[in-house]
């Protein structure tokens, strides 16, 4: 028995009341501005608000033309964009080849960008719950608001709070369904094991365009995309080739070290190091 397990409806207890206690604040600190009781409630979900239309463009077909990442759902132009989840809004006009993009500031961190819009329906600083509708879409090629567009359908992306784009579905994979993963013993005992690489490559498929199993044996394609994100966070200038060595377990330290790592940072991973990692790695947003 490595792993130990948390009770998933103590953490949901303490975060939801921690969520009260931050509206609360939100509220008086806002005296009545942006934030009000259907944002704070919004922050709490996230959905995928496009299921009945068609995935046009998937991520990786995104990355393999140069893209930054994204999904393109086919849609007629005009349909209503709903809210993935509540945030503030902003609108930008002509945004380069995203066209008319809107933003939506989620209170976590994260942003959602819904781009090649043919109208916005906001005011840059509204309020939107989870499920509002933050414009319409467009997408006809030449039409204004457009960007590069070739059809009409919105494009989709999120960014992490550190700004790197992410996969929206794979972030709704990894966070929407609540203690899927226990937490890992890795983070007491130091020896890494199949949850703690499974909470990895849940982390790795939400940051870093991870697309293999979760089934907590690391292979080339794990590798690659811890390279990618010690690469873009910690530091790592060597290849992306799924072969780590001492370079891509130094970035894993300079990450470990910001969760109680201590030791030094020479690629050499012992028990600490593995601790400070798994302690990253057990924060609930890996459940
Ligand atoms: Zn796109």
């Amino acid at each position: 028995m490595p792993d130990s397990y948390q009770d998933p409806r103590t953490r949901l207890s303490r975060r939801t009341l921690m969520r009260g206690t931050a509206a609360t604040l939100g509220l008086a600190v806002g005296g009545g501005g942006l934030l009000g009781a259907g944002t704070a409630h919004a922050a709490a979900s996230f959905y995928n608000p496009f299921t009945a239309y068609e995935i046009t463009g998937t991520w990786q077909e995104h990355i393999d033309r140069g893209s930054l990442g994204g999904i393109d759902f086919g849609m007629g132009v005009g349909t209503e964009l709903p809210a993935a989840g509540g945030g503030t809004v902003t609108n930008i006009p002509e945004n380069g080849t995203g066209g008319h993009t809107v933003t939506i500031q989620h209170d976590n961190g994260y942003r959602t960008q819904y781009m090649h819009l043919s109208e916005f329906l906001l005011s840059d600083g509204a309020a939107v719950g989870t499920g509002g509708v933050v414009g319409r879409s467009g997408g006809e090629p030449g039409a204004p608001g457009s960007g590069s567009s070739t059809g009409p359908h919105v494009h989709w992306h999120m960014t992490d709070p550190g700004g790197a784009r992410i996969d929206p579905l794979a972030f709704l994979g990894g966070s929407g369904s609540g203690g899927a993963l226990p937490k890992t013993g890795t983070e007491q005992d130091g020896v890494p094991g199949v949850v703690m690489w499974q909470r990895a490559q849940k982390w790795l498929s939400v940051e870093s365009g991870y697309t293999g199993p979760v089934d907590g044996r690391p292979g080339e394609q794990t590798y690659a995309a811890l390279q990618r994100n010690v690469r873009d966070h910690y530091g790592y200038t060597g290849p992306i080739d799924g072969a780590p060595g001492h370079s891509t377990w130094s970035g894993v330290q300079r990450l470990a070290a910001e969760y109680g790592y201590t030791g030094p940072v020479d690629g050499v991973m012992g028990a600490n190091s593995w601790r400070g990692f798994a302690r990253f790695l057990n924060k609930d947003r890996w459940d």
